[in-house]
This record gives structure tokens, sequence and C-alpha cells, in this order.
């Protein structure tokens, strides 16, 4: 090891760490898995990384545990960010905001989102693929993942917003991949080059298997598992389109070095209804009259989130800023009081946007009186601030479990299916005879108007006891979110923990495409191996994480 950390060094200009503390800090990201890499490199600039994969290739014939898995702020949940090799940290120095053109972002993928968010909003512009996590994570893992969140319902994870990506490939070479026209893609295939030659791969293999690959696509507005085969190449429109596989390919194509992505416009008003349910009963109906009045956003979350929200709200002082939290703090507690510590089971937060308060009052109205016959509680919260604490908890609500329950961990494994929302009604049943019957203390949050749950159970990770549930969970809910259009990830992606599933999940026909574009991009697994594809379920059941504390989020 000290001689690769001695050669490294002598590559790349930025830092190559292998103590012990850096090297377990990069051991985890929000999964359930560890895995503790050789080495940590910080790379400068685009041509370090360009060193790093020329370097590995090289040596993958002496040393082919060799490779290079691309972290950014490690708040993955399916194990996609961390590797036992090379750990390429993305954050210390990509992390420019370039600027804006019209309402194209330019970016470096390292840029967190919370310093992009106030550069968008002081032109009224907002990323439309903005996940939950929007406080922690980067565009580049936004990109990395085909993330997604509250206004995905209208705008789609980050592959229907992505224009432009500078990538490392395995020839050691940065491309820029962008949509070309059938004419600018003919051209490409005849040229002679390592670049030209994928092209001529990916498009041959798509052509060739063109209803396979289009009928693979799940019927959800969100997907996040495989690789994006479906929309790279359209017959119809002539266009070609390879940042489709590489936004959610976890960088297991290659490094990501440089993002131009499009924004969407920020609505200058907007208010929320919210809708408390006592049970689950009527959830599906009461989800599909929401969607017939269409909210800009829909999302929701259980009690045990919202208990730990009125709780802990004060752990979001140092955020906020003191008189923003105060005046959160006591909307909150004015609004909650009626519960008299009785909360109920699920709170739906129904936003509407407009052009004047008058008008989001009107369409919250709307819905309110068409929601009255479900007798459940409603409130109306017409204003940004009155919404405000609302949206804490909802954006908060994973960190609230992982950092305030202790001797149990929240353990992601399905913890983003998807379905088609007009099912909800007989598959969330379904799902909690399985939640009953593994007696798993799942919570459940979400992006409800796109049939997307995140249930995320609180375990003894450690345990074997708690272990032995994931493979049978995993095995008798995945037929049960296929008979409904969905997916076993809306946005969290595949990672260690559901790579192995994709051929229950899309069949060994459409899994053998995806194993290809793997080897068309990276025959020598330079990058990210056991995810994906690559990923097999005996691999990441020997690597769950050693303790069920929070972890080493950033
Ligand atoms: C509290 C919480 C809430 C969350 N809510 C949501 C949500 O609402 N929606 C959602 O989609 N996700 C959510 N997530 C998951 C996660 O935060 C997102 O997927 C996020 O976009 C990951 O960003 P990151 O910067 O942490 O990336 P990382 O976790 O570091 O990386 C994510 C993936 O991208 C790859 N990658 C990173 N940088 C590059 C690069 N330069 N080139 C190539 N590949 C790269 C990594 O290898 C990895 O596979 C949540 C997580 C937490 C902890």
């Amino acid at each position: 090891m000290e001689s690769l950390v001695g050669e490294l060094k002598k590559q790349v200009k930025g830092a190559v760490l292998s103590d012990l503390p850096t090297r377990r800090r990069a051991s985890r990201d929000a999964s359930i898995y560890e895995l503790v890499p050789d080495v940590v490199v910080e790379p400068q600039d685009a041509a370090d990384i360009e060193k790093l994969v020329s370097f590995v290739s090289e040596q993958k014939k002496l040393y082919p545990k060799l490779s290079i898995t691309p972290r950014a702020a490690g708040t993955d949940m399916s194990g996609g960010a961390i590797g036992n090799s090379i750990l390429l940290e993305m954050t210390p120095h990509f992390n420019e905001i370039k600027g804006l053109k019209k309402n194209i972002l330019h970016t470096q993928p390292g840029a967190f989102v919370r310093d992009i968010d106030p550069f968008l909003t002081s032109k009224g512009l907002q990323l439309g693929c903005a996940p939950a996590s929007r406080e922690l994570c980067t565009i580049g893992g936004i990109v990395g993942n085909n993330s997604g969140g509250e206004q995905s319902l209208r705008y789609g994870n980050a592959d229907r917003s992505v224009r432009e990506l500078d990538v490392v490939l395995a020839d050691g070479n940065t491309y820029t991949i962008k949509p070309l026209t059938k004419k600018q893609l003919d051209k490409k295939l005849f040229e002679d080059s390592f670049e030209a030659n994928l092209y001529r791969r990916v498009f041959a293999l798509i052509e060739n298997n063109y209803d396979t690959v289009r009928n693979a696509r799940p019927h959800t507005n969100k997907n996040s598992m495989g690789y994006n085969l479906w929309d790279v190449w359209d017959r119809d429109t002539g266009i070609f389109d390879m940042t489709k596989l590489f936004t959610g390919s976890q960088g297991t194509l290659g490094v990501i070095t440089d993002i131009k992505i499009e924004t969407v416009p920020k609505a200058s008003h907007s208010g929320l209804l919210l809708a408390y349910l006592p049970s689950l009963k009527h959830l599906g109906e009461v989800i599909e009259t929401v969607m017939r009045h269409n909210p800009a956003t829909f999302e929701g979350f259980d009690d045990i989130t919202f208990n730990l929200g009125i709780r802990y709200f004060k752990t979001f002082r140092r955020q906020l800023g003191t008189r923003t939290y105060l005046r959160q703090q006591a909307h909150l507690v004015k609004s909650v009081a009626k519960f008299k510590g009785h909360l109920p089971n699920i709170l739906l937060m129904i936003e509407f946007e407009g052009e004047s308060p008058d008008e989001v009052l009107r369409k919250i109205e709307n819905l309110y009186d068409d929601l009255k016959r479900f007798k459940i509680r409603m409130d109306i919260e017409n204003t940004k601030e009155g919404s405000a604490p609302f949206w804490q908890i909802r954006r908060a609500s994973l960190s609230l479990l992982r950092n305030q329950v202790s001797g149990r961990y929240a353990s992601p494994f399905i913890d983003d299916m998807t379905v088609q929302p007009r099912y909800l009604a007989k598959f969330i049943p379904e799902l909690r005879k399985i939640i009953r019957k593994y007696k798993l203390p799942a919570t459940i949050q979400g992006h409800f108007g796109d049939g997307n749950f995140h249930i995320i159970p609180l375990m003894d990770i450690v345990g074997t006891k708690d272990q032995a549930k994931l493979e049978p969970v995993m095995r008798e809910l995945i037929p049960i979110v296929l008979k409904y259009g969905g997916t076993m990830a809306g946005e969290h992606n595949d990672g260690m923990v559901r790579g192995s599933w994709l051929p229950a999940v899309f069949g060994q026909e459409v899994y053998a495409l995806f194993r290809e574009v793997k080897e068309i991009f990276d025959s020598q697994y330079i990058f990210n191996p056991h995810k994906k594809t690559d990923a097999s379920w005996d691999f990441s059941m020997s690597h769950i994480r050693t303790s069920n504390d929070d972890g080493l989020i950033k």
C-alpha cells in the first residue's frame, strides 16, 4: 500500500491520504454498508483524474483490485459512494459554480446544493431535481444518482435536466457528452477514435434491441435503477443523447468533471394544504383526489417523523439563524397544539404556486373542499413563512431519524419503492402486510404524488437476526412493486443494495444489455466496482456497516 500511495503522489497534484481516520471517514455513506478505501485522493483538476485513470488502467493487469470510486458528499443511501481501493473526493477542489447562461447552470460536480440554491434563488430559478438532502448533497451526486425531489412531480429527476457533461473515460481522456442530431451522430460513427467506438457500440446495442430497450422503461414518473438506455436514442426525434446514460450511472462508467444543467423558475408565491390522515386507510383515494388538482409538489411523512421534527426542531437553530428559527418554532408549536400530543398517522403536504397570494389560496381552497368528504383534519398555510417549518421537517426527516434515534440504524434497503400512484390503494396494504410480517419498525416519508415512498426501518443492522430479514423482504416486495408498474428505486439508485436485484426487476434480457453498457465503457472495471451490474448480494452482505451509529456523513 505504501508503494501505491507513493506512486499516486507522483501522478497527481492533489492530496493523497492514507491515514486511518481519513479512510474510515470515507468508508461510509448513508447506506447500510461500509467499505474502507486503501487511499483517498483529492484531485485538483481534470488532469489529475485523467492521470489517475490512466495509471489504474496500466496497473490493472498486475493489481486487478485497483479501482476508482468517485465520491461527492457521501449521502448516497445505496452504497454507491464507497469503495475499497482509490476513493476520489470531489468536494475539495471541484466546487466552482461557474455561472448561468439563460437558464442553464454551469458548475463543477463537487459544488454543494446549499451553495447553488441561493445563487439560483437570486435569479428567480431553482433546480427541478433537488433532493430532500439539498442541505447536505452536491450537484455531482444528484447527477450520479439521477436524484429527484419534491419538484420532480413536475420536472422529473436529474436526467430530464442534464444538458451537457464532461467525463473522464476509461482511456484517461476527458470527453464532452451532449445530445447529437442524427447527422452529427452519423459523422461521429465514421470517426476512428476511442470515443467514436463507444458511440458505435452504444448505438448498435440500442438499435439492435430497440423495442426491448424502449419497453424496459419503468412506467413511473421517476426511476434511477439500471442504465437509462431507453432515453438515449429516439428514432422519431433523431436525437442521440448519452447524457441519459451517464446520469444515474453512479460513477460506474466514468468520472464527471463538469456539468451543464437546466434550471426551472421559482414561483413568487406558494402555500400548503396540510392534510392529516388518522390512518393509511384512505391514502390511495386521497392521493388520487389531490393529483386531480395538479399541485406543484406533494410530499408527506408519518407520525414518528413528525414527532421527531417537533421534539428536535431546536437542532435547526444554527442552520436557520436564531430569528428565523424562533419564528418557525413558535408557528409550529401553535400549529400542532391542537393535537394534544396525539399526532395523526400521516401528514400530507400539498403545495400550490401562483402569481399572487390570492391565486395560491384559491387553489388550496378548491382542494380543501374536495377533500372534505374524507372527514380529515386540514390546515391551510398559504404563505411561504407558514409553510417553512413543515418543509424544514420534511427535508430533514431522515437526518432527524438518524441523529436522534440511538442504538438502531435507519436502514435503507426498501427505501425508494415507486409505483404508479393510481395503484396506491392496492399497493399500500400489501406493503404493510410485509412490514408487519417481518416486524420492521418502519417510518414512511416521501414524494407521495410520484408514488415514491421512503420506508426506512430502524434496525439492529449489525445483528444477524435483522440482517437475515433483508433478502426475504426484497424477494417478496419486488413482485408486488412490479405488479403495480413500479421500480425499486425512484431516485436512490442501485449501488450495492439493489444492483444484484436488477435481473429480478428488469429481466435477464435487459440486465444483459445493462452489463454490456458497463463492458463498453469500462471493460477493465476501473470505475466503482461492486455497484449496479457489478454488484453481488454476497459481497454486499459481507460489508454491512459495523455499528448502528449514524456514521460519517459530512
Ligand atoms: C437525509 C437524506 C435525504 C435524502 N433525500 C433524497 C431525496 O429526496 N431524493 C434523492 O434522490 N436522494 C435523496 N437522498 C440520497 C442522496 O442524498 C442523493 O442521492 C444525493 O443526490 C447524493 O449526493 P452526494 O453529493 O451525497 O453524492 P454521493 O453520495 O457522494 O454520490 C452519489 C453517487 O454519485 C457518484 N458520483 C459522485 N460524484 C461523481 C462524479 N463526479 N462523477 C461520477 N459519479 C459521481 C458516486 O460514486 C455515487 O455513486 C437522501 C439522503 C439523505 C441522507
